[in-house]
């Protein structure tokens, strides 16, 4: 397709490490119309395999998944910089929870469902059809790299759909190894292509006309797809940023939100859309929350062994949103409980873990995503303020609410303008598979997994159906002398109680008229 001059590298660079570990041939953007060709032929066959033909794929994916589990984590944590632990807990595993749940549920959920016919339809059936959509991109970005590639692209896939993935640049090496795995399950030639490189690739396909987006990203990346999916009316999901509130009530069990406060917000370092990143405590325990969280704080192992807690940082230039949230709130004049300033950081990419008090609500890094390991904590007075600090971003896309109180804590949930709520425990509503999965405000549009991530791949078409015995229809022509009749049909039959005398001999007089 291209000669050797042409061909662009992309560096993998391990963040943990800093050394270059590999190298990865970038896509060429003038084969954009060729990755397009390959899967609008793939899709015609594809789309015609019973979905459990198709699943039949998937269960050979999960196989070799499981088989090759340890090899993966050691390519996500090499390519990420997080812990091993975390690769395998939070990256594969939901991954294969998605393929279990996908394989159990697909055909259900995708076949055909009948629907109830209103009675002034007399005759007829309904149903829904859920028809592929045609070829899926899927753009997918560095945090997670397996889980928010391979869910979307399976969902996509058990729909019937070819797909196309442009993963992260950021995070070659887990491209390459989605790619070589869904090529090794034997999916036909064309259903999954993976391309390679940055923006520039990443926009190429956006513009390539593809017949849905699936994108995963910062909210600034979500806004320019969703600009070009417009000009070409093209269907999109986006998941995009998080602000997450975690409001900790007195009569919390303290132990455990201190615990939870500190893996919500630290947990990949930080680079989670859906972390710890405010933390409102009520102001009768502030204090003794604070003290039990610092300790927990500084008993985490960072580094880059199996033993580890907490890895490192994976993209560079996110250093620099951190220092900038950070210089801001310490300028201003709040107080660090844990962690370094960051004139006083380290070159590597393992950043402090940093504990903040005393800021304001309009500082950045309280309005902001942070994407690193920064927690600020705030005191509350009551319930609603807590409310109220919680909803006063941009971003709505998980919080938490820690009370032994359920009556409380339903009705704070209930209130909170966010895509998910977990009541004393954090960010797990994701390892649900059969909850839907997305955001509110600028936290994104749309919802994936459960039913709703398998349906969004699919057009929904309405089908009815008629016998085709009759000759003509009530509300077809000829319209003489029908006013009248529609008129008491219609009064008679929405009345709030039914007559269904008059309905039934006017449904008749209509019936007759059409001879
Ligand atoms: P993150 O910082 O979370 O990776 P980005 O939004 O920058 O968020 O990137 C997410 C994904 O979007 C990556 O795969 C990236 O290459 C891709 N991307 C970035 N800019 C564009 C663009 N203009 N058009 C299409 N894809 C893009």
């Amino acid at each position: 397709m291209h000669s050797v001059e042409e061909v662009q590298k992309l560096s993998v660079l391990a963040p943990a490490t800093g050394e270059i570990i590999a190298e990865i041939e970038e896509t060429p953007v003038h084969e954009v119309p060729f990755f397009y060709q390959e899967a609008r032929k793939a899709f015609g066959a594809w789309s015609s395999l019973a979905i459990s033909e198709r699943t039949g794929y998937l269960r050979k994916l999960k196989q070799l998944m499981v088989d090759e589990m340890d090899e993966i984590a050691k390519i996500i944590s090499d390519d990420t910089g997080k812990v091993l632990t975390e690769s395998i807990v939070a990256d594969i595993m939901p991954t294969l929870d998605a393929i279990d749940h996908i394989i159990k549920h697909a055909e259900k959920v995708l076949s055909r469902q009948k629907v109830k016919t209103p009675l002034l339809l007399i005759g007829k059936k309904s149903f829904i059809e859920y028809m592929p959509r045609g070829v899926v991109l899927v753009i997918s970005p560095w945090n997670y790299p397996l889980q928010l590639a391979m869910v979307p692209m399976i969902s996509a896939l058990a729909g019937g759909n070819s797909v196309i993935l442009k993963p992260s640049e950021v995070t070659p090496l887990v491209g390459k190894c989605i790619e070589d795995l869904f090529r090794r399950s034997g999916f036909p030639e064309g259903t999954v292509q993976v391309a390679h490189g940055g923006k520039e690739v990443g926009a190429a396909f956006t513009s390539g006309k593809p017949d849905y987006i699936f994108f995963t990203g910062s909210v600034r990346t979500g806004k320019i797809i969703q600009q070009q999916a417009a000009k070409d009316l093209i269907p999109t999901t986006l998941e995009l940023g998080g602000k997450d509130p975690m409001i900790v009530f007195e009569d919390a069990n303290l132990d455990r939100a201190v615990k939870a406060a500190a893996w919500g917000a630290f947990t990949n370092s930080g680079q989670v859309c859906m972390s710890a990143e405010r933390l409102y405590v009520e102001r009768s325990i502030y204090g003794k929350f604070l003290e039990k969280l610092k300790k927990e704080v500084n008993s985490l192992q960072q580094g880059n062994d199996i033993n580890s807690d907490v890895g490192s940082m994976t993209f560079p230039a996110q250093k620099d949103v951190v220092r900038e949230q950070l210089d801001e709130a310490l300028e201003r004049g709040a107080k660090l409980e844990t962690g370094l300033k960051p004139s006083d950081w380290k070159e590597d990419m393992f950043l402090p873990l940093t504990v903040i008090t005393e800021v304001e609500q309009d500082m950045k890094i309280i309005q902001e995503e942070s994407f690193g390991p920064l927690l600020p904590v705030v005191p509350f007075d009551r319930e609603e303020e807590a409310i109220a600090y919680a909803n006063g971003t941009v971003y709505g896309l998980n919080a938490s609410v820690w009370t032994q109180d359920k009556a409380k804590a339903r009705r704070v949930a209930s209130k909170l303008v966010s895509g998910a709520v977990v009541i004393n425990d954090v960010l797990i509503t994701v390892a649900n598979h059969g909850l839907p999965f997305g955001g509110t405000k600028e936290s994104g549009i749309g919802r994936y997994h459960s039913e709703a991530g398998l349906k969004i791949f699919c057009h929904e078409k309405a089908i009815m159906e008629d016998m085709g015995f009759m000759k003509s229809e009530i509300q077809w022509y000829p319209y003489k002398g029908k006013y009248p009749l529609f008129l008491n049909l219609f009064k008679s039959y929405f009345a709030d109680k039914r007559d269904w005398l008059t309905f039934a001999k006017n449904y008749i007089a209509l019936l007759k008229s059409n001879k």
